[in-house]
């Protein structure tokens, strides 16, 4: 599954209107529609790829989805504070959209464990 039926290629590519925060050459973090938290911002890959199982073995990609996270945080204003970066993969994992995603969340004291 890949562009007109997955939600996040449409944002990515522009034909669902979302709440842009960057957009780059290979990634787009946008806010996410139902936020967990004062600040919830999802940074996902431009390209289709479902799931992290799915992602190749280099790291580039991935790493470059957590610095993006990271400075978006400090743009927010919550780094200092502290924040979460969460990768849920496939069910088990609590994956919902099937096109890889990371959920910066922040602005509030968050708890632990997870459900
Ligand atoms: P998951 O449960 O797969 O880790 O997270 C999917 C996230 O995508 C959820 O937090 C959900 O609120 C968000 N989401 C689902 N559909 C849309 C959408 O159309 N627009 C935006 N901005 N977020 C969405
Ligand atoms: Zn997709």
């Amino acid at each position: 599954m890949a562009d007109e039926k997955c939600t996040f290629c449409r944002i990515a590519n522009g034909r669902l209107p979302s709440d842009i925060v960057e957009r780059n050459d290979e990634l787009v973090a946008f806010r996410d529609i139902d936020p967990m938290a004062p600040t919830h911002i999802l940074i996902v890959p431009r390209e289709h790829i479902a799931t992290f199982n799915d992602a190749t073995d280099d790291p580039a990609l991935p790493g470059r989805m957590m610095l993006l996270a990271r400075a978006i945080a400090k743009r927010e204003g919550i780094a200092d504070g502290g924040y979460r970066l969460v990768l849920n993969t496939g069910a088990e994992g609590g994956q919902s959209v099937d096109h890889m995603h990371l959920h910066l969340l922040g602005g509030r004291a968050l708890g632990w464990p997870p459900g």
